[in-house]
């Protein structure tokens, strides 16, 4: 008799769950699992379900799961993933569960395996396995060191920023291709600095490999490189029997070229992604990775395709279908679901961000008086200033929240502060954490840190070099505690997490003097350590930190945040493979979605509307598209910031109108204006305008 398991999933899923298992156990032996399989199918098909689902009974079956290596987008969805592989298989296992003892080993993003993977071969590779990890802002200060050192900070023509250079950089490194190609294709208002873009990415990747720090685009180019060796490859390969990755769409060519590399003849390796939902590609991430899986392998991998929805109502889901169903592509998959409800989704018009925040603040209190919790609701919006309105208007309600895909908790300067500590007392080569550091302390500046750290980059021993180090008759006296609290972290210590107080008893007293609201910043550190018990060493912690920066939702949080009622903000980036009863969508308006910058180009301008598709799918018994008629743009271009009328959304044109209940907010405002004017309607709308000038 099947296990109960496998009763609850529908055909296509079985199938998929079971390919390759024979029914008394893995085909052959665990060594030789079955050819390559793929399953491309719809958001809410179950993908990440029966994802789940094939881990367990791989398990079930005798798989090994510490010879499993399941990759996912982030690390909230890996450890979600975990938890389900175990109730599953531990249920099926019963008095066996032991086995699963060790747990998934092997489950994280693309970028903590590879850290994993890379500090364990570091020696093979020819890698300091201490090296430290800089997230996208060390990397942009870093950049920028190097941009001053080379004099392009004070060029006649304004230089890119940063961000710029970082966004560049990247882009050449994660889609493998050369600078012209890139700044030709993605960055044409650069094209004129090419040869000094060359020079500062030269000098990059020199000063990274002088203070032995690897960037996020370093973990996949050096573990593609490792594994691209043939001896490398296969021993790293041959660590796991099965690979399995989610959210396949959304991979770029380093991060396929390693699935290949790991597996490739494709036995045992699963992978799992939805075409119409590829977001990614600003990060450099190819759609052709998944469409062109199959013929990879000889023979070609197995296709299954999952066509019924679980998530949504079959209202929503049907206007979700209708505005991917006007892609310039075509997707093959017919999605259909069996929920049936009688509300279609909304289309709220309104007059501003204003309205909007207090609309969805009083929706979302009526839906809790309705029984339904905050957390079962969430707020989504293309990026993530967008809530700026909202974040204040829930504020002064009182209503909590959590906020994805913005700034996280790590990116506060006080954090900040605390890891570089940390950081710099494991590896002194850091220039970016140690110029952060010292400039912490009275009296020294950049010119004198920069003094300190050429100062020590030669020695010996970087940690007590810094004793004898070159520091303005100011910094005098708080200099020695310093370098006494680096030498006690660099030494054996007092363990993790004991350290990490050891770290802020020094940092404290700078912490008051440097901020006003130092006890808000206190609490922060004081859950920081919370967490940090949750590792266990400092290596571990730093890396999984810089990596995937915890939110406030995540297991690590401690339990007085879990307990709590939150209502969820997100990115719709940061929404993915997720889903609530209750979605909302901000700013549903040209200018927004598609943004303002996303209309470049035809590509663009399609992943824009895949965004949409994502968004609405997010929803599985409510959703609410708002369509402010004015908002606010934070604009880069000459105009600057400004208000400007907008017009809905040119994803839902007229003859889609049909599938949402338009309504306007407040009632009294209701009209056939309350929804913005068709995506045809002339650029002004003059009786809008008036029409808000007496609101
Ligand atoms: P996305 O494309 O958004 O990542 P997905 O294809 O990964 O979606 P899941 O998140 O795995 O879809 O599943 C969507 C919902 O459907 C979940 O709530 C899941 O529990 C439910 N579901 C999946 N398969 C079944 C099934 N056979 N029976 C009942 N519910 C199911
Ligand atoms: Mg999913």
């Amino acid at each position: 008799m099947p296990a109960a398991y496998l009763e609850a999933l529908n055909p296509e899923q079985r199938q998929a769950v079971e390919h390759g298992v024979a029914e008394h156990g893995i085909a052959g032996d665990s060594a030789d699992p079955a050819g390559p399989l793929l399953v491309i199918a719809g958001a809410g098909s179950g993908k990440t379900s029966t994802l789940a689902h094939r881990v367990a009974h791989l398990v079930v079956a005798g798989a090994d799961p510490r010879r499993i290596l399941l990759m996912t987008f982030s690390r909230r969805a890996a450890a979600e993933m975990t938890r389900r592989v175990e109730r599953i298989a531990g249920q099926a296992l019963g008095g066996k569960a032991g086995i699963l003892a060790g747990g998934l080993t092997w489950a994280g993003t693309f970028h903590a395996i590879g850290a994993r993977l890379l500090r364990s071969y570091a020696a093979e590779i020819g890698l300091d396995p201490g090296f430290t990890i800089h997230d996208r802002e060390d990397s942009a200060d870093l950049m920028n060191l190097v941009r001053h050192e080379l004099g392009f900070s004070k060029t006649e023509r304004r230089f890119p920023t940063k961000a710029t250079c970082l966004a560049i950089y990247s882009r050449c490194v994660n889609a493998e291709a050369p600078l012209d190609a890139v700044l030709r294709e993605a960055f044409p208002w650069c094209a004129d600095w090419t040869e000094e873009l060359r020079r500062l990415f030269a000098g990059y990747v020199e000063a990274k490999q002088a203070q032995n720090v690897l960037d996020y685009d370093d973990l996949l180019l050096y573990w593609a490189q490792t594994v691209a060796d043939p001896a490398l490859g296969a021993e790293i390969g041959g660590l796991f029997d099965h690979v399995l990755v989610d959210e396949y769409q959304d991979t770029n060519r380093l991060q396929a070229s390693i699935v290949l590399a790991l597996k490739p003849d494709g036995r045992g390796l699963t992978v799992v992604g939805d075409d119409a939902q590829a977001i990614y590609s600003f990060r450099a991430a190819t759609v052709r990775n998944i469409l062109d899986f199959p013929g990879t392998f000889d023979p070609p991998a197995a296709v299954l395709t999952l066509e019924r929805n679980y998530r949504s109502t079959r209202p929503i889901l049907e206007a979700a279908n209708a505005v991917i169903g006007l892609a310039a592509e075509r997707f093959t998959k017919n999605l259909w679901s069996e929920r049936e409800s009688a509300a279609r989704p909304r289309l709220v018009g309104l007059a501003d961000e204003a309205a909007q925040a207090r609309y969805i603040v009083e929706r979302v209190l009526e839906q809790r008086e309705e029984g339904l919790a905050l957390k079962q609701q969430a707020v989504l919006f293309r990026t993530s200033h967008h809530s700026g309105p909202l974040e204040v208007e829930l504020t002064r309600r009182n209503i909590p929240f959590v906020k994805f895909g913005g700034l996280k908790f790590l990116d506060s300067a006080h954090v900040k502060d605390l890891l570089a500590l940390l950081r710099f007392a494991s590896n002194p080569l850091d220039r970016v954490a140690g110029f952060r550091l010292m400039q912490l302390l009275p009296g020294v500046g950049p010119a004198s840190a920069q003094r300190a750290l050429d100062h020590i980059a030669s020695a010996l021993d970087p940690l007590a070099a810094l004793a004898a180090a070159p520091v303005p008759p100011r910094a005098g006296a708080d200099w020695p505690a310093f370098v006494e609290t680096l030498l006690a972290l660099g030494g054996a210590g007092a363990g993790w997490p004991a350290e990490l107080e050891r770290a802020r008893l020094w940092y404290e007293p700078h912490l008051e003097r440097i901020h006003e609201d130092a006890a808000v910043r206190r609490a922060d550190l004081a859950q920081l350590e919370q967490i940090a018990g949750g590792y266990a060493s400092r290596e571990r912690f730093l890396t999984e930190l810089t990596l995937d920066p915890p939110d406030a939702t995540s297991d690590q949080a401690g339990p007085a945040l879990l307990d709590e009622d939150y209502l969820v903000l997100s990115t719709i980036h940061s929404a993915k493979g997720q889903e609530w009863k209750s979605v909302f969508v901000l700013n549903v308006v040209d200018g927004c979605i598609p943004s303002d910058l996303g209309v470049g180009s035809s590509a663009e301008l399609e992943e824009e509307r895949r965004l949409l598709y994502v968004a609405m799918t997010r929803a599985r018994d409510a959703l609410d598209l708002v369509v402010p008629q004015r908002f606010f743009t934070h604009n880069q271009s000459a105009q600057g910031d400004r208000h400007v009328y907008a017009g809905r959304t040119r994803f839902i044109p007229r003859e889609l109108l049909d599938l949402f209940e338009r309504t306007a907010w407040p009632p009294a405002a209701s009209g056939p204006i309350a929804v913005g004017p068709a995506p045809q309607a002339p650029r002004l709308d003059v009786g809008a305008r008036m029409r808000a000038m007496w609101r």
